[in-house]
């Protein structure tokens, strides 16, 4: 990951607060009709939305937030009948540079029963960048257009409120499908699957995506895009064909050995990766990575498309309370350098050397702010402590590796990826899991150790080195 990926991490922190009691209504299908007009900068969208109660009484009120600059025309049932709606530009209360169009729509939907609505809206699209997300400079633009769930570029079911958008989006996956008119000098990317290319009238290309695996979000890139198309990957570039040749062959290296170790994906489907404005951030959702400029061209650096890929082998982190730790991303980034290392001989060492830096890092973050050295890993969830589990789990799972040795891990990590991937799992779960792939070493104390309580923290107070650290858990008995 690097340090455009804020809105995922501010996704993260969020996600599951309120996982005990959350909002009853959620998103099960969209269909999302969308044209421009580049004259005035303008989007067209036509919006229907299958939404379920989940709760055990009726709801009679449908909350919806939308980008500020938009406005909603009418609400309709399946059936055309018009259906009343107040809508009003507001602040988020959790949040108050940020604005939204807060759209309320009166219709009742009768307890675990769904509705379908039908929302015509349209409006400009200017970005985000006055609220601090500076990489969310989504624009209606020939050049170059975003649309995406960062700037709520589609309706959504929420208050006013990020960590109650996060968590009621994070709560239920949805299908979509997204029919896009463009000029047929465009091109629209997106991480569906491309169901058919139409031409339309005036020069126009109708393409139609559909979702591949249920998704929380909805990405549409459009841009005069060339494409390049593997077994493993999807690119659209923007004019860097060199660079997108270096992705898809370095994608299709990084899947075979991922592959090798780990096992073959449940249900494989090729990862699209589609490269955006430079600045505009990067995003990955389980099937689609956006990439900006200076990643996509940036051909040295395949840390990020590493760990994105690596992200397709693990499981859905459920604790039984609590808010997940995300640990998942500290195995990622440990992926990405044992990958980088593997792929490439003048490399040896990364690893180790990530790792002291990791430690390096934790110690600065540990001074200037000593707090930290008092939460254990399990806790960085409900402390809403992001930045951490990229950094504190690769030192974790590095000691494992050279531990317990490359095939326990392999096995380890592939096999807890076969056995949970349909069901999902607890970190508790996934400790239980390394105990039974190595019953002779003392794990229990281990994860103790950087799991459940800050021991590891002293470790990194003490100026331990990785192959202290390595040494101290090799001689460890008790
Ligand atoms: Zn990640």
């Amino acid at each position: 990951m690097n340090r455009t990926f804020t809105f995922f991490l501010l996704l993260m922190l969020s996600a599951g607060l309120f996982a005990q009691n959350h909002f009853p209504l959620v998103t099960d299908h969209y269909h999302l009709e969308l044209s421009f007009d580049y004259r005035n900068e303008t989007l067209q969208g036509h919006c229907r939305m299958t939404i379920i109660n989940q709760s055990d009484s009726a709801v009679t009120q449908i909350p919806l937030v939308l980008y500020r600059l938009m406005n909603v025309h009418s609400v309709k049932t399946d059936n055309g009948s018009e259906l009343k709606f107040h809508q009003s530009v507001v602040q988020f209360q959790d949040r108050t540079k940020l604005q939204t169009n807060h759209i309320v729509v009166d219709y009742e939907i009768p307890p675990h029963e769904s509705k379908v609505i039908h929302i015509d809206y349209g409006g400009h699209l200017l970005g985000y960048t006055e609220t601090g997300w500076r990489y969310v400079t989504d624009r209606i633009s020939p050049e170059f257009t975003l649309i995406r769930m960062d700037a709520y570029a589609y309706p959504i079911i929420s208050q006013p409120s990020v960590s109650f958008l996060i968590n009621n989006i994070m709560h239920h996956l949805f299908d979509y499908d997204i029919v896009v008119t463009v000029p047929d000098t465009l091109v629209v990317a997106s991480g569906g699957r491309l169901q058919s290319r139409t031409p339309a009238a005036d020069n126009q290309m109708t393409y139609h995506y559909s979702s591949k695996k249920p998704a929380w979000r909805i990405d549409i890139a459009i841009a005069p895009y060339s494409q390049l198309n593997t077994e493993v990957l999807n690119i659209f570039y923007l004019n860097d064909e060199n660079s997108a040749m270096g992705i898809a062959e370095s994608g299709a290296n990084a899947m075979q050995q991922y592959t090798s170790w780990w096992g073959e994906l449940l249900s494989p489907e090729a990862v699209t990766i589609i490269e955006t404005e430079r600045g505009s951030g990067g995003q990955a959702d389980e099937l689609v990575i956006l990439l900006p400029e200076e990643s996509f061209s940036n051909i040295s650096n395949f840390h990020n498309l590493y760990h994105e890929l690596a992200h397709l082998w693990h499981v859905f982190i459920r604790e039984n309370e609590g808010i997940s730790p995300r640990w998942e991303e500290g195995l990622a980034d440990f992926s990405a350098y044992l990958l980088n290392e593997t792929l490439f001989e003048e490399r040896a060492g990364l690893l180790k050397r990530a790792a002291n830096n990791n430690l390096g890092r934790l110690k600065r973050d540990f001074e200037r702010n000593p707090s930290l050295t008092e939460i254990p890993m399990i806790d960085y969830g409900n402390h809403r402590i992001t930045n951490l589990s990229y950094v504190q789990p690769m030192v974790m799972f590095t000691v494992l590796y050279y531990w317990l040795g490359e095939e326990v891990f392999h096995r380890a990590i592939g096999g807890f990826y076969q056995q949970y991937i349909e069901t999902g799992a607890s970190t508790k779960d996934f400790i239980n899991y390394w105990k039974l792939m190595a019953p002779s070493v003392n794990l229990d104390g281990f994860f103790e150790d950087w799991i459940y309580t800050t021991r590891f923290a002293e470790f990194v107070m003490e100026e331990k080195s990785f192959e202290d650290i390595l040494e101290y858990y090799k001689n460890y008995t008790h």
